[in-house]
């Protein structure tokens, strides 16, 4: 019998994209030899995304949707799709056709005949993508590499299917600040790497600010290593040494000279450049510490405010 895939596509402000999307999905799934459910998750979006998964619903009975009460991000997006999904095999992918539904039975045959638990898409171009943009991710792939144990790879898309042992070690992991790139390389297993040249997105316009950018890569250092608090240790002894050093050159110059020390200039640049090192990583803690308050308080990760689950539960009933 074929295995029955659950694809999860996370949608936020989609109207515009949806359209196409579903076309070209179900025009590559209808010929692959696979059942299939779609998970469609709605991120508190403000446009007419909603109404247009209820008309894919209606339409096809295949089609589960969720909506968020609020936007809570696509990382939440993705895990509540993951929660939900009831397939042998589950994929992600995003809804503005960036993630080419043209790769999908190539995912599929390495998860069932090549023996591997996931297959996972790495865009090798960042075409169409402001040439600053490129830099700063590309500087971020390198500093987390350097820093974390966990492989993160540059270019990773979410677009990637896995198997039901990977799918449950995903959702094993039930901590609230999600970094999927990160968490999909923690759990191992086996991963294929899939390459395709970038696509631009179909419609619509990406949701991704810099700032938001900026805050993400925090989410990860933070999430998947913790080297900056080590730094901190470190340059903290090192520092010490370093006044060690110098008290005892001062203190034997005005004993073998009798050198009055001078200069007020250089005691006030390093009173301030010590102080911006300190403040600098109370900081660094204070992020560690944010993320602990996030998890300690143990807020869920998303709240549905409608969704068609129960009856399409009972419709395969
Ligand atoms: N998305 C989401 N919640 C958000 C932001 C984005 O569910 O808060 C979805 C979005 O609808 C899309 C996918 O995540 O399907 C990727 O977003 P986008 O295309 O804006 O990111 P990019 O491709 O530019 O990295
Ligand atoms: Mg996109």
């Amino acid at each position: 019998m074929p295995a029955l895939i659950s694809l999860i596509v996370p949608c936020y402000n989609e109207e515009k994209a949806l359209p196409s999307f579903w076309a070209e999905t179900k025009a590559v799934t209808d010929r692959m030899d696979a059942y299939f459910e779609f998970i469609f998750v709605d991120d508190g979006s403000r446009d007419g995304t909603l109404r247009i998964l209820r008309e894919l619903a209606a339409s096809d009975s295949r089609v589960k949707y969720i909506s968020f009460s609020r936007n809570f991000g696509k990382e939440s997006a993705m895990y509540a799709g993951f929660e939900h999904a009831r397939g042998d095999y589950a994929a992600v992918m995003d809804a503005d056709l960036q993630d080419p539904p043209s790769l999908l039975p190539e995912l599929l045959r390495a998860v069932t005949q090549e023996g591997y638990d996931s297959a996972a898409t790495r865009r090798v171009t960042r075409k169409g993508e402001p040439p600053i943009r490129s830099f700063f991710a590309r500087m971020f792939y390198r500093i987390i590499n350097r820093m974390s144990d966990v492989d993160i790879v540059d270019g990773a898309r979410d677009f990637r299917l896995m198997n039901r042992k990977f799918l449950d070690a995903l959702l094993s992991m039930k901590e609230r600040s999600r970094f999927s790139k990160g968490l999909f390389g923690w759990v191992g297993f086996k991963t294929k790497w899939i390459e395709f040249e970038n696509v631009e997105r179909v419609a619509g316009e990406t949701k991704w600010s810099f700032w938001k950018l900026f805050k993400y890569s925090i989410e990860g250092i933070v999430a998947f290593t913790t080297v900056p608090l080590v730094a901190a240790s470190f340059i903290g002894f090192l520092f010490c040494l370093i006044s060690l050093g110098s008290t005892i050159f001062i203190f034997v110059r005005k004993l073998l000279f009798g050198d009055p020390v001078s200069g007020w200039a250089s005691t006030a640049c390093i009173i301030t450049f010590l102080g911006g090192i300190q403040l600098f990583f109370l900081g660094v803690f204070g992020q560690y510490l944010a993320r602990t308050y996030l998890e300690v308080k143990n807020r869920p990760l998303y709240l549905v405010g409608e969704s068609n689950l129960e009856e399409a539960e009972k419709c395969a009933q």
